[in-house]
């Protein structure tokens, strides 16, 4: 049979979405059923391509959990449907992450795999807290342990070899067992004073780490509330104290992002870059027009206009994409002159070949249209390729001055996935990089919520962004000089550095 799909099992790291291997990626990327459970970061989910079908096999409140056969089984049969099935799971899919089961069904079913290794939370979430698996002289070795099962003669780990070793033991699953765990290796002469780490959540956002020592960590956890899934780290290097070390202007400042992918991810960068610490409230995704008959008839009608203006990146890769979907030659545009609005959008014009021939001093769409005003008179038409809902500031400008326009809409941006919900007593800043953020936002938090944070501050990248803020009243904020995400970054700088 060559109609046999195929099953990736890919192991997703330990939480940070960065820790995801290469090939992950490219497998989730090229996916068309993706097979997951509880995931420590639902930014994964945008990896995969739009129409992938995602099946969630994870633990659903008051309801059962999926059982292993049922999983082995909608794998198998998605693959024998003929699909590309990315089968995720966290960490490594082999360590405790019952990966093998799933392949033993695979391979009596006939069907292709392969197995993409992941970073195991065993090491990172260590590693994160600072604390070396291995150290000369001090650990030679580590030991990876499930604490899970504690009954049955057969389950029960030996802790007469394990409170011998001199190693590193780390413990999976063993938070609801850390008593019996601590209590079986002091039982077994295991000093009770060895150190022990435990590592909620490690490598998110919401990292927790705790120490103690084989007699006081079961009540240092009680106090401190430490929930799974954590790990639980025993041995001489928890002492090590090798966190990271950076210390730049955002060091320990955290943000809240949200917006599109491409505005995110941009922003993240350049907020990590001065040590930032990004949290991801909730996404934007952009709905395109491109198949639009009113799309169609001005790309059919560009000889009519002599001016293009392009207010956004998302909408000249909207536009360029879009025509060149429907086939037509890029020389069409050759007698056009284009305006941009800002920095951002004219690097990405510029990556289309197109050099414009009029950006304004300050990124606003009201000076767009004062500069425009001045350069353009009434024979020249105008064709303004835009999100569904851009500035009326512009047109009311060029209508004023009496030059012809069309306001092309090329995209909307609806809500995408909302996670954050109980992150922002985390955060000190919120950026808003459009209108449809701050209405976004303000459907899933209102005032009073952030009220109840007064040193959360809210950045807006712009006016129009700014004005939609003050319709839902909210009376201060910060304004990004212009409207670019390198401006974005110095105003949340500037303020910083200000109270600090
Ligand atoms: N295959 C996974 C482990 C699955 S067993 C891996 O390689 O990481 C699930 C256990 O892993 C949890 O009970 C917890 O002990 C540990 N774990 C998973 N993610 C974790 C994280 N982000 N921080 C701390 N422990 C984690």
């Amino acid at each position: 049979m060559n109609n046999k799909g195929i099953v990736y099992l890919v192991g997703a790291g330990p939480g940070d979405t960065e820790l995801l291997t290469l090939k992950g990626e490219k497998r989730l990327r090229n996916c068309e059923v993706l097979v997951y459970d509880r995931l420590a970061n639902e930014d994964f989910l945008e990896l995969i391509p739009s129409g992938c079908e995602k099946i969630y096999v994870g633990k659903v409140v008051g309801n059962h959990s999926w059982k292993q056969e049922d999983i082995n089984e909608i794998i198998v049969k998605k693959a024998l449907e003929g699909k590309r099935v990315v089968r995720l799971k966290g960490g490594d899919p082999f360590v405790f992450g019952r990966g093998g089961e799933e392949i033993i069904s695979l391979k009596m079913a006939g069907i292709p795999y392969e197995v993409v290794p992941g970073i195991t939370s065993a090491i990172a979430a260590a590693t994160y807290a600072g604390i070396p698996v291995t150290h000369r002289g001090i650990s030679r070795s580590f030991h990876v342990i499930t604490g899970h099962t504690m009954e049955g003669e057969e389950s029960v780990p030996d802790f007469k070899t394990l409170a011998q070793i001199e190693g590193t033991l780390i413990f999976l699953m063993g938070m609801g067992n850390l008593d019996t765990i601590t209590k079986s290796l002091m039982d077994h002469g295991k000093n009770v004073s060895t150190p022990v780490a435990l590592v909620s959540n490690g490598t998110t956002k919401e990292q927790k780490v705790v120490k103690g020592t084989l007699s006081t960590i079961v009540s240092i956890a009680e106090e401190e509330q430490v929930k799974a899934p954590a790990v639980i780290i025993i041995g001489d290097v928890v002492n090590l104290e090798m966190k990271n070390e950076k210390r730049d202007l955002l060091n320990n400042i955290r943000i809240g992002i949200n917006g599109t992918k491409r505005f995110r991810d941009k922003l993240s960068k350049a907020l990590e870059e001065l040590d930032g610490e990004v949290s991801h409230l909730f996404g934007l995704e952009i709905e395109e027009y491109t198949d639009s008959e009113l799309f169609f008839k001005e790309i059919d009608q560009l000889h009519h206009y002599t001016w293009l203006i392009l207010t956004s990146s998302n909408g000249v890769e909207i536009f360029f994409e879009g025509i060149k979907k429907i086939g037509v030659d890029f020389r069409r545009l050759s007698h056009l002159k284009f305006a941009v609005i800002g920095e951002g959008t004219r690097e990405t014009l510029l990556s289309y070949g197109f050099i414009p021939d009029y950006m304004p001093k300050v990124f606003t769409a009201g000076a767009l249209g004062e500069g425009l005003k001045e350069l353009l008179n009434c024979n020249d038409r105008v064709l303004i390729a835009r999100a569904f809902n851009g500035s009326k500031l512009l047109t009311e400008i060029l209508e004023q001055a009496h030059i012809d326009y069309t306001d092309l809409k090329l995209y909307h941006l609806r809500e995408g996935t909302v996670t954050g919900k109980e992150q922002l007593k985390d955060i000190n800043y919120i950026t808003f990089g459009s209108s449809s953020g701050v209405e976004t936002f303000f459907k899933h938090w209102t005032r009073k919520d952030l009220m109840n944070y007064p040193n959360l501050k809210l950045v807006s990248i712009g006016e129009v962004t700014s004005e939609t803020l003050q319709r839902y009243g909210v009376e201060s904020f910060l304004t990004a000089e212009e409207a670019s995400i390198k401006s974005m970054v110095s105003c949340i700088s500037g303020d910083v550095l200000k109270s600090r």
